[in-house]
C-alpha cells in the first residue's frame, strides 16, 4: 500500500452550515457583552446574537460560573437517570411556560425537539399527519427539515422524499392573502387553515406546529386574533397545537414565550437556542399533565445520550435567573427604540418596503424602488436583491445583521441585554 503524500493545500476541516458563493464567511474569534471580534481584532455589534441565541451577550459570569460548578460536581449523568440540576431546570420551565405546561422532555437541538414533539403527538393522537406553515423554519435534520416550509431547506429534503405525513398551509402574510388589513388577514388565514384541516381529514391530523412569530423567514408576528382562532380550530378538530419557541422563547419577543403574548396556551412548547443563552446546546419539549401521564403509562423511548446534559442544565437555570432579573423587561422597555428607529429609516428610504417584528426580533424588508416588486418570492432574481449589499456595508461599519430565508430582508436580533445606545448605534 502506498503511503499518502501530505498535501500542501490548506485543509478546511470545519464545514460552515451556509453556502456563501462569495466565500466571505466571517471568523469570530472572541466576544464581550454585545460585541464580537474577528480574527484580525476588528470589533462588531452582534445584532444577530450569532444565530438568535447569544441572548445574554458573550461574557455572562453567572452562567459561566454555574457551568463550572456543575462540571466540577459531576459533568455528565445518563439521560436515562435523574439529576438534581435537570429537575431544577424542569421545575423552572414549568413556572415560566404558559398555563398547564408542566413536564419537560429534554433534547439537544431545536430540530430534535420538534421531531420529538411531532413523534409524541402522532403517538398520543394515533394519527399520522402534521400541519406546518409555508416559509416556516423548524430545523435542518431529516425529520425537522420536512416540517420546515422554507423553500431552500425543503429542496434538500425533498430530493430524498423525506416529507411524508407533513402538509403545509399558508402563513398569515399580507402577500399570501392579498390584504394588509390585520383583521381581514386574520379572518382569511383562519378560513384557509380550516379549509386545509377539513380537506386533509381532521382525524388524520395529530398536530399543528407553528412559530408564534415567524423567525428566520422574516420576523413576522401574526395579526391580532389569528392565534386565538388557530387554538379554537385545534380544539374543535381535536388537533394538538405545538408552539415552536426555538427563537421566540426566553424573552426574545418581550414575553417569556411568543405564544404568551397571543394569550393562547399550546399543548406542547419546543425550545432551544436562548435557554442557555447559547453557552451550551440544550433543547426540549414542554408538555401538559395529560401528555405526561401518557408518556408515563406508554413509555416514550426517543432519548438521546446528551439530552438534558447537566452542565447545559446548570447554564439553563442560571440563564433563566438572568432573564428574570431585568432582561425580559429590558426587551419590553426598549422595543419602541428599535421599532421606531427602524420605521424612521424605512420612511426615509424607497427601497424599504416594510418593517415588522416584535421585541428584539425585527425584519426590514426590501422592494425594488422602480417596480415596487417585493423580494418575497424566492424566484425573484437575487441579482436585484440589496440584502447582501446592506449586510456587507453594515459589516464594514461594524454591525452584524442576519438575513431571512429566503433572503429578501435583513433581520435584527440583538442580544437581549443590548441597551438604548447599542440599539441607536446599530
Ligand atoms: N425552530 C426554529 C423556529 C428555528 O429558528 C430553528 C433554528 O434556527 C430550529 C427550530 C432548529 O433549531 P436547531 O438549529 O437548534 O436544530
Amino acid at each position: 500500500m502506498s503511503r499518502q503524500e501530505p498535501t500542501t493545500r490548506t485543509k478546511v476541516t470545519s464545514i460552515p452550515h451556509w453556502y456563501d458563493p462569495k466565500n466571505d464567511i466571517m471568523t469570530v474569534a472572541d466576544g464581550e457583552n454585545v460585541r464580537v471580534r474577528d480574527d484580525e481584532g476588528r470589533e462588531y455589534l452582534d445584532f444577530c446574537s450569532q444565530l438568535y441565541c447569544a441572548n445574554l451577550g458573550h461574557d455572562n459570569e453567572a452562567v459561566i460560573r454555574a457551568m463550572d460548578e456543575q462540571a466540577r460536581r459531576i459533568p455528565y449523568v445518563s439521560s436515562a437517570k435523574q439529576s438534581p440540576v435537570r429537575e431544577e431546570l424542569a421545575g423552572r420551565l414549568a413556572e415560566i411556560t404558559p398555563g398547564r405546561l408542566s413536564h419537560t422532555f429534554f433534547s439537544v437541538s431545536g430540530s430534535e425537539a420538534n421531531e420529538i414533539a411531532v413523534q409524541l403527538a402522532r403517538e398520543y393522537q394515533d394519527a399520522p399527519k402534521v400541519l406546518t406553515r409555508w416559509r416556516s423554519y423548524h430545523g435542518g435534520t431529516y425529520g425537522a427539515g420536512s416540517l420546515t416550509g422554507d423553500p431552500d431547506t425543503r429542496a434538500t429534503i425533498e430530493r430524498h422524499a423525506a416529507t411524508s405525513g407533513v402538509s403545509k398551509f399558508l402563513p398569515p402574510l399580507p402577500n399570501a392573502f392579498g390584504t394588509d388589513d390585520p383583521a381581514e388577514l386574520a379572518r382569511l388565514a383562519g378560513e384557509h387553515l380550516e379549509f386545509v384541516i377539513r380537506n386533509e381529514g381532521p382525524e388524520s391530523i395529530a398536530a399543528i406546529l407553528t412559530e408564534p412569530v415567524a423567525g428566520t423567514s422574516g420576523a413576522f408576528p401574526a395579526p391580532p386574533g389569528y392565534f386565538e382562532h388557530l387554538r379554537d380550530l385545534c380544539n374543535e378538530y381535536d388537533v394538538l397545537l405545538i408552539s415552536d419557541e426555538v427563537i421566540t422563547g426566553f424573552g426574545r419577543c418581550g414575553d417569556w414565550f411568543g405564544i404568551g403574548t397571543e394569550g393562547v396556551e399550546p399543548d406542547m412548547l419546543t425550545f432551544a437556542k436562548g435557554i442557555t443563552g447559547a453557552y451550551s446546546p440544550l433543547a426540549g419539549v414542554v408538555i401538559g399533565p395529560e401528555l405526561a401521564e401518557f408518556v408515563g403509562r406508554e413509555g416514550f423511548d426517543l432519548g438521546q445520550t446528551f439530552a438534558g446534559h447537566p452542565v447545559a442544565c446548570a447554564a439553563g437555570v442560571a440563564a433563566i435567573d438572568e432573564y428574570a432579573d431585568g432582561v425580559v423587561e429590558n426587551v419590553r422597555d426598549l422595543e419602541p427604540v428599535l421599532r421606531d428607529g427602524l420605521r424612521t429609516i424605512g420612511n426615509e428610504h424607497d427601497v424599504v418596503n416594510a418593517v415588522h417584528g416584535r421585541g428584539f426580533l425585527w425584519g426590514v424588508e426590501f422592494a425594488d424602488p422602480d417596480t415596487g416588486e417585493r423580494f418575497h418570492d424566492p424566484r425573484v432574481d437575487e441579482g436585484n436583491n440589496p440584502v447582501g449589499d446592506v449586510i456587507a456595508v453594515a459589516r464594514e461599519r461594524g454591525v452584524i445583521f442576519g438575513s431571512g430565508r429566503p433572503a429578501f430582508q435583513i433581520i435584527l436580533s440583538p442580544p437581549l441585554i443590548a441597551d438604548r445606545d447599542d440599539l441607536e448605534r446599530a
